[in-house]
């Protein structure tokens, strides 16, 4: 661990599980953020999860706010998560068949999703997003598509251009092993411009496919679309023939049960969702109108399938996830427990002077470290990077565990109390003055 202003605060049996990882593990780790890159020094290794809370196996225990990065929004190891997989299990964990709960799920997700009559579903968000770009190419008969810098989408080749998350964090916004074939096909701009949508649609016609994004991006941290972004989209778009995809992995069933489709009033020819779908475990889906979903294999001619998808226990845990957010209030406790985190983390930035911005969308947050407005990924990577390091360290220490890099969102889960929140403005403030000081 760096400096600290809590010495006490210690990882030795994280660092020698990590030292045994990085042997036979890249990094150490499965996925690049969580080896701390951003942060500097070693994570601490997990053991177990309950409700807001992450235990370490140092002994530590955290408010948690990254909830998997997403997925825990009704926090860990619910009771009712937990029994329906415990269920499903005991009949058996894949049959590479179908079975009754995809239909159920499928159903759920068609009535909650605005944009969505028909999903698929897959194992992760990257291959939700990377099956929505085969759709909407397959669909249109054209190769080209629009991205938004900064937005991630997973890790698929023509998605790696400019991507945030740890891509961004890591300095490796274009991947070796991406080809110039696949980088050629994609067309960048920056998030919250429709001009430079209008311009790219403009100087491609009958070329591109789909413009896609993340509705609210969360992989530059967390950043609104201005008013009327979407909406331009939508018509830019329709007018071009071309489909608009939303990225809704992070957002889906987070800033609202329908996701940002439905809170903004804005709806895309294709979704692609993720994270919370599964309820922890490893399901996402896209989904579109039964026109274009027809399109798919086996009813149609693009091909798209998958050893594990529709997992029983993934759909289990899913559909006990989806249930649990269907309970009434439920979206109004989090919006309110959220903005009780954003103002008091304001506040304790604006007492302590440091140059800071909050930016929230229901419980997707990001305090940045600048003086903002953050509009697209150039404001964001304007942030103090170094002041934040400092800063999350001080906040593990104290046990909050906020995401590793100034980059990323943190989520607010349905099991945070208000005194869970109290508590993370109170470390907030020391953490800041142990910075600044
Ligand atoms: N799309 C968005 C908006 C995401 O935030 C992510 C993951 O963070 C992905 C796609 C990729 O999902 P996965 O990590 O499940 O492949």
């Amino acid at each position: 661990t760096p400096a600290l202003s809590r010495p006490d605060y210690r990882l030795p049996k994280s660092s020698e599980a990590f030292a045994r990882a990085a042997k036979v593990i890249p990094g150490g780790v499965n996925s690049p953020a969580r080896a701390f890159g951003a942060v500097g020094g070693e994570p601490p290794f997990m053991a177990r999860a309950e409700g807001a809370y992450l235990h370490d196996i140092d002994g530590h225990k955290y408010i948690d706010y990254i909830g998997s990065w997403g997925p825990m929004i009704v926090g860990h190891a619910h009771p009712r998560v937990r029994a329906a997989v415990s269920d499903a299990l005991v009949l058996g964990s894949s049959f590479g068949a179908p079975t009754v709960r995809e239909a159920e799920i499928a159903e759920v997700v068609a009535a909650a999703v605005p944009s969505i009559a028909m999903a698929r579903f897959v194992s992760s968000g990257t291959e939700a997003t990377m099956s929505a770009i085969r759709v909407a190419r397959g669909v249109t008969g054209r190769d080209k598509i629009v991205k938004m810098a900064g937005c991630y989408h997973g890790h698929a080749d023509c998605l790696l251009i400019q991507a945030g998350s740890a891509a961004t964090t890591l300095g490796t916004p274009n991947s070796p092993g991406v080809t110039a074939g696949a980088a050629a096909d994609t067309l960048l701009c920056p998030f919250n411009d429709a001009e430079a949508v209008r311009r790219i649609l403009e100087a491609n016609p009958g070329r591109v496919a789909a413009v896609l994004l993340e509705p609210i991006a969360g992989n530059m941290g967390l950043v609104p679309p201005r008013p009327g972004y979407l909406e331009t989209l939508r018509e830019l778009t329709a007018k071009h023939e071309t489909l608009l995809i939303f990225d809704e992995v992070m957002t889906g069933f987070r800033v609202a049960y329908g996701g940002a489709q439905e809170r903004y009033g804005v709806t895309p020819d294709v979704t692609a969702l993720g994270k919370i779908i599964g309820g922890g475990l490893p399901a996402a889906a896209y989904g579109a109108s039964s026109e274009i979903m027809h399109r798919v294999s086996p009813t149609g001619p693009i091909y798209q399938a998958g050893t594990l998808s529709g997992n029983p226990l993934a759909m289990a845990a899913g559909l006990a996830t989806l249930e649990l957010l269907r309970e009434p209030g439920l979206y109004d406790r989090l919006e309110a427990l959220s903005a009780r985190l954003a103002e008091g983390l304001e506040k304790a930035a604006r007492d302590a002077g440091v140059p800071h911005v909050v930016q929230r969308v229901g419980s997707m947050l990001t305090l940045f470290f600048h003086d903002g407005p953050v509009h697209d990924y150039e404001d964001a990577k304007r942030s103090d990077t170094a002041l934040f390091a400092r800063f999350f360290w001080e906040m593990l220490a104290r046990g909050v565990y906020l995401p590793c890099s100034q980059f990323e969102a943190a989520f607010v889960s349905a099991a945070h109390t208000e005194a869970d929140v109290d508590h993370t403005v109170a470390a907030a403030r020391e953490s800041l003055a142990a910075v600044v000081g």
